[in-house]
């Protein structure tokens, strides 16, 4: 059993859907706070009122992740409403898929910032608390789509999702001095409310293709991203988990 995070103060970055509703829930299952950062009002309030309906603590706040100015403001507001900021779970993310042929680079430039620049600045803005405080935990959401595997239509995604892994390995060492930890996550196919569109034959035949025959769960993922926010996980640093079922195992 892990050591308990009750009562400590969490930002999920894209907690208002998918995976990142997922990690928001059970870390309030386990006494957590929980700050949901989204850009789309309607999701983000629905996330918060399922959590308070279930006893948890969460709040909201509305903001773009590729922004500095309003990812600041989140920490800010955060650390006010809550008492301080001790795990910051940046999962927030997007996947267009678009092949190189058609893509523009301002759709390049959307995926990275999005998703990989916001990662940058998400850790930048919480530092002075991990400071204040002397402890912190970052998990990321990366993906094993770029780092692992490839997928057509996909090459500003996996390069967004690569360039995590490649900025926690630097962001370890100097957090360390915060005594932060940030580590990454690396879901495989992952059922989320976008993934129900693709259909069922679609998706049972995706299932057959994984070697534990199911999709993922998001409680698979926040049970991963809890284990590197927990205390058992104090002395691992800038390292990933791959949570996918056994995808990218060879045949
Ligand atoms: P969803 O589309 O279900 O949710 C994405 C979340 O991110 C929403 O809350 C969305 O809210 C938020 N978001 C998107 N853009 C921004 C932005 N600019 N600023 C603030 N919030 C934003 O995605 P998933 O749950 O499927 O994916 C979550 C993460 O997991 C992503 O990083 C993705 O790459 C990764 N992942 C997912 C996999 C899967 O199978 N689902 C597999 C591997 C990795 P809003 O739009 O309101 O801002």
């Amino acid at each position: 059993m892990l050591t308990s995070i009750s009562g400590k103060s969490v930002i999920v970055t894209g907690g208002s859907k998918g995976i990142g509703k997922g990690i928001a829930k059970v870390f309030a299952i386990k006494g957590a706070k929980v700050m949901i950062a989204a850009r789309t009002e309607k999701d983000a309030a629905a996330t918060v009122d399922e959590i308070k309906a279930a006893g948890g603590t969460a709040d909201m706040f509305l903001c773009d992740v590729s922004d500095f100015d309003q990812v600041s403001a989140l920490a800010d507001y955060t650390a006010k409403t809550f008492g301080g900021i001790d795990i910051l779970c940046a999962n927030a993310g997007i996947f267009p898929q678009v092949k190189m042929v058609d893509m523009t680079a301002d759709d390049w430039d959307q995926v990275m910032s999005t998703n990989l620049k916001s990662s940058f600045l998400c850790v930048k803005a919480c530092i002075p608390y991990f400071e204040k405080s002397g402890k912190g935990r970052v998990v990321i959401t990366s993906s094993i789509t770029g780092p692992v595997t490839g997928y057509p239509g996909w090459s500003h995604y996996g390069a967004s999702k690569a360039g995590q892994l490649g900025f926690i390995k630097t962001a370890a060492m100097e957090l360390s001095r915060y005594n932060t930890t940030i580590n990454a996550v690396m879901p495989g196919n992952i059922m989320t409310e976008g993934l129900a569109d693709l259909g069922e034959d679609y998706l049972s035949s995706m299932a057959n293709s994984i070697p534990l025959k199911r999709l993922g769960s998001v409680e698979d993922i926040a049970n991963a991203a809890l284990f590197f926010a927990s205390d058992e996980a104090a002395y691992i640093t800038g390292q990933q988990i791959v949570v996918d079922g056994g995808q990218i195992l060879p045949e």
